[in-house]
């Protein structure tokens, strides 16, 4: 495979991202200035150097392997909301309404598939294992569309099975059908956490 072929190769494997689109993205570098390539590149490598991925929530940040400053900081360490994608805790974050811990999930649950080896369930347990005793509630929030409710009832199942009478609930329902976390304004989030059942 030639250089340009396996570049754009490599752009195809992002999420959304077509074979026209590759190759544009690759004309693109092709045009820039040599010093603005090697920009791209050290900010590719700097990920590996700078960012590592929590202990305990499994959200990526900058700093020191192990805990993440959101985890090593006085919360409640009674809840643990599950949500999908580090951007949903982000947005619960901003909206000031939750002072309890986070998982990461890293996505939701592909429909019709077997198996969701994409979902960190092997952590989740993990983490639940290692705050036993501390935790006394886990709060589900994921999208609420289809792909949302099946990944709640998924990671009800991989939590019921190891800790049956750990209570476990989701999100109120005042997230508009179809309506990513992500996107939701506070005043939403608040009354979707207040309402959770
Ligand atoms: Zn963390």
């Amino acid at each position: 495979m030639d250089t340009l072929q396996k570049l754009a190769s490599i752009f195809e494997r992002f999420p959304g991202i077509g074979p026209r689109q590759a190759g544009r993205f690759v004309q693109h570098l092709l045009k820039t200035s040599p010093a603005i390539r090697r920009e791209l590149a050290e900010a590719i490598q700097q990920l590996s150097r700078a960012v590592s991925q929590c202990s305990d929530c499994q959200r990526f940040h900058e700093g020191e392997k192990g805990a993440c400053k959101r985890c090593a900081t006085t919360r409640d360490r009674t809840l643990v909301m599950v949500v999908a994608s580090d951007a949903d805790a982000d947005a619960m974050e901003r909206s000031r309404t939750y002072s309890g811990t986070y998982f990461i999930l890293g996505g939701t649950v592909t429909l019709g598939a077997q198996d969701q080896p994409h979902l960190r369930d092997r952590e989740l347990l993990a983490l639940l294992k290692h705050r036993a005793g501390e935790t006394e509630e886990v709060i589900l929030a994921f999208p609420a569309n289809p792909e949302g409710d099946a990944t709640a009832a998924h990671a009800r199942g991989v939590i019921e099975e190891v800790y049956p009478t750990l209570p476990i609930h989701m999100l109120g329902r005042g997230l508009s059908t179809g309506s990513e976390l992500e996107y939701a304004d506070a005043e939403t989030l608040r009354y979707a956490l207040e309402n959770r059942a």
